[in-house]
């Protein structure tokens, strides 16, 4: 642990913190801006998924990309010393990360995961309104709801009651 360069040493301490990181954060609080809601590691699901949502049949785990070992992504470089340990490690949680996934699908939960650097501020927006995109996709997906037959209850719409207008005694 000593040996850790600085770098390696705030990768560490960011994994202790664990829980509210701020990319999780980041993702918390665009949902709930848009409108939606969620549970926070739900216990009974495999992997205590960051984020829960229940009406969506969907979690979502924040992952980094060092830690959960994003293929091909420039934040996920194995520190040059101790190699193997690294490797060890990070392959570890990748296959705890695949094995999670494969218990929540088999259950009938849609994972979606959102990387680290999928939140850095140049490509957040598009991030994070590809995430509201796709999670009213599997909305609709599930309920196969064509949109002529979407009702405005449905679509989360208030109208005023039919009542309040015009309303002659
Ligand atoms: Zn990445």
């Amino acid at each position: 642990m000593d040996k850790l360069t600085k770098e390696q040493r705030h990768r560490c301490m960011s994994a202790i913190k664990g829980k509210n990181t701020k990319p999780e954060l980041l993702v918390r609080k665009f949902l709930f801006s848009r409108g939606f809601r969620y549970r926070l590691n739900h216990p009974r699901l495999p992997g205590h998924p960051d984020l829960v949502l229940r009406k969506y049949r969907t979690v979502i785990f924040v992952n980094g990309s060092f830690w959960h070992g994003h293929e091909g992504c420039k934040y996920h470089v194995i520190p040059q010393t101790n190699v193997e340990f690294w490797q060890n490690k990070i392959e570890r949680n990748r296959s705890r990360d695949a094995d999670e996934r494969r218990r929540l699908t088999s259950v009938e939960w849609h994972c979606i995961t959102v990387w680290e650097c999928q939140l850095k501020p140049k490509v957040r927006q598009q991030t994070l309104y590809a995430l509201e995109c796709l999670l009213c996709h599997i909305y609709l997906e599930d309920r196969r709801i064509k949109p002529y037959e979407t009702t405005e209850a449905e679509c989360g719409m208030v109208a005023e009651s039919v009542e309040s207008y015009g309303k002659s005694k």
